[in-house]
């Protein structure tokens, strides 16, 4: 959407929205007969991006929270916090688009904090994107090889438009507050007070783990660190050494629930249906052994491995494992 179509778009009155929504359907009638299927689906996909914009920008136009002329209470202490700005700009990427609004952004110096409470009711992140988009981001970035792909593959499906080095930055912060949230878990587990299985008596818990070596670019400065998961000989020059100590260990892990299918009469291998995985899920890292273990264990309990009328574990018998 054009800046000029986003300027009147925060400012629409309701009838004004619904005779853009008209304008839309208008053309389209008009033109259905004259246009081919795929020129029809591109214009109503845009059409539905820029009425979806135009919700959201209104949405958060219309917001209470946006009028600068009312008390705001700090969420820590409850009492009055100092408005910093009346109209802070701010440019929010969403899955329909980007936009950019205004509103007051507010300190609470007693507590140290500041933040624009219009944001915080609404759930925007102060990283610049919806939740939805941050979601997708984090899809792409996992499901392809570079960032690079990611970028390509999420202009391409799904209208984001953000360079591979952003993609980065928002997937890697995600990835370390989820790793921070497990290792907060192995520490309630630790200490015994984390909460009893989530999931119920599942049929068949199997867990499964491995080792697998990557290559990182990080060079010799992590010999000391990596070079108890790494097998080099020493008869190696140093150039193949240090060339070889970029490579590191992941550990993986997938804990899954099944429906147990025994079946002791199958003579040969290819006969056996084995039990089909149910929900899956994974944990990973590049610690040592000994942190996996504990973030293995503590995704087992959660589901439900102490409890399951069947378990089972599966490795390829190597030490660590
Ligand atoms: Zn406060």
């Amino acid at each position: 959407m054009n800046p000029l179509a986003l300027a009147a778009a925060m400012n629409l009155s309701r009838a004004e929205f619904l005779a853009k929504c008209g304008q839309l359907y208008d053309t389209e009638q008009k033109e259905k007969e004259r246009l081919k299927l795929m020129d029809l689906e591109k214009l109503a996909l845009n059409g539905c991006l820029e009425i979806g914009l135009m919700v959201l920008a209104c949405a958060v136009k219309d917001h209470p929270l946006r009028n600068p002329d009312q008390e705001f209470l700090c969420e820590r202490c409850k009492k009055p916090m100092r408005i910093q700005e009346k109209a802070q700009k701010n440019t929010l990427t969403t899955t329909m688009g980007k936009f950019e609004y205004a509103r007051p952004y507010c300190v609470c110096d007693p507590c140290g904090i500041s933040y624009a409470p219009l944001d915080r009711a609404m759930g925007i992140p102060v990283e610049g994107h919806s939740i939805l988009t941050c979601e997708k981001i984090c899809q792409a970035s996992v499901t392809t090889s570079s960032f690079g792909v990611a970028s390509k593959n999420l202009k391409g499906l799904a209208h984001i438009e953000m360079a591979p080095k952003r993609i980065r930055d928002v997937a890697e912060g995600e990835g370390k507050i989820l790793a921070e949230v497990a290792q907060e878990e192995v520490r309630k587990y630790q200490a015994g007070q984390l909460e009893g299985p989530l999931e119920g008596c599942a049929d068949l818990m199997v867990v499964c783990a491995d080792g697998g070596r990557v290559q990182s670019r990080q060079g010799f400065a992590c010999w000391g660190e990596c070079r108890d998961s790494v097998r080099i000989s020493t008869s190696r020059a140093p150039e193949q050494e240090k060339a070889e100590s970029r490579w590191k260990e992941d550990k993986v892990g997938v804990i899954y629930n099944a429906k147990a299918q025994p079946n002791r009469s199958a003579g040969k291998l290819e006969d056996y249906v084995g039990a089909k995985a149910q929900i899956k899920t994974y944990t990973a890292t590049m610690r040592p052994w000994e942190d996996f273990g504990w973030l293995l264990r503590v995704e087992a309990e959660r589901r439900g491995y102490t409890v399951a009328k069947q378990k089972v574990f599966i490795g390829d018998g190597a030490k660590h494992v």
